[in-house]
């Protein structure tokens, strides 16, 4: 490991010269007023909302390779610096894959939150591109400080969050029945995105201990916190990826046909897939992205509902509620 202090100082610096030259590159890619995807190719789109490079050590082209594997046009690339939960990303490499396919990744950034320098480089990664923070995964609670920090900071630079919620011991952002809410009343800009086994627990009212299980099934039981908050805070987006997503959506078909109905404007697909083909190469034949496209392609007969889960969604929460029009 180098020096972290002259390291990190040292990196800052780096980044913060190179984004006075790199911002006037970037911004063209980064503005809100951009043709939709839509516009910019016939085809059908298909936004991921939660991919990661490094992913059972898949490649920038791996991932690229899946993406084109799963018709997946666009891709919000999420690091995870610190390497908590398994998967070490850092920005850098989530920017270096932004400046070699632009017109394919949608770059995030997401740093040691508990480092003194934490909200500095997020204003780097800012000027240099990025998009929005994520996945926000640390053995924090949410109401720690440092998590309230970063969430006020994407309010001010009007980003989106996402965020990895799993109680319990060694888990992540603990204490979302306690806290969210509190969260959501007070930061009305940035756009909150759910992730995870204890953000999708709360889909029913029902809701067992997390020692006990973060992949509850069986039958939903109505009026649980998701319905309730998403009803409550338009800025409040649902990320349908990974087991947990899945799980969550396959358990109860009935409630969940109602759950895409009445949410249907802030729920994102995504699939936290790490497989490198989309056909589940190295992960026993599971394809998440594939498995999930699908599965809504089944649950979701309207074809303008599709294409709001499927890339509208993200376009919404990539730019905020002034292009809802889009
Ligand atoms: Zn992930
Ligand atoms: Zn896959």
């Amino acid at each position: 490991m180098p020096n972290t202090a002259s390291f990190s100082r040292r990196d800052f610096l780096a980044a913060s010269a190179f984004a006075c030259t790199a911002a006037a590159a970037t911004t063209r890619t980064a503005r809100a007023d951009e043709p939709s995807v839509e516009e910019q190719d016939g085809g059908p789109q298909l936004i991921d909302c939660h991919l990661h490079i490094n992913h059972y050590d898949r490649s920038i082209d791996d991932t690229i390779r899946h993406m084109d594997g799963t018709g997946t046009t666009q891709a919000f690339i999420l690091p995870l610096e610190t390497g908590e939960g398994g998967v070490t990303l850092k920005s850098e490499t989530v920017l270096h894959s932004f400046f070699q396919y632009p017109d394919r990744i949608i770059p995030f950034c997401q740093t040691d939150i508990r480092r003194p320098d934490a909200l500095d480089r997020v204003r780097a990664y800012h000027l240099l591109g990025c998009r929005g923070i994520g996945e926000q995964k640390e053995h924090l609670p949410l109401g720690d400080k440092r998590v309230e920090a970063v969430i006020a900071l994407c309010d001010e630079l009007n980003w989106p969050i996402t965020i990895h919620f799993q109680d319990g011991a060694g888990g992540y952002n603990q204490g979302i029945a306690d806290h969210l809410e509190t969260y959501l009343k007070r930061y009305k800009q940035v756009r909150m995105i759910g992730h995870a086994q204890t953000w999708w627990a709360n889909i029913s009212a029902d809701v067992p201990p997390p020692e006990e299980s973060l992949y509850p099934t069986g039958p939903v039981k109505p009026g649980g916190l998701l319905d309730r908050l998403m009803g409550d805070y338009p800025n409040l987006y649902a990320d349908l990826s990974a087991g947990s997503g899945f799980n969550a959506l396959s358990r109860d078909e009935d409630f969940t046909a109602g759950f895409l109905e009445r949410h249907r404007k802030q729920i994102l697909f995504g699939s936290d897939c790490p497989c490198r083909d989309g056909k589940g190469e190295n992960f026993n034949g599971v394809c998440y992205s594939m498995q999930l496209q699908k599965f809504l392609k089944r649950m979701i007969p309207d074809e303008a509902a599709l294409a709001d889960v499927f890339f509208k969604n993200a376009q919404r929460a990539l730019n905020g509620p002034l292009e809802s029009s889009l």
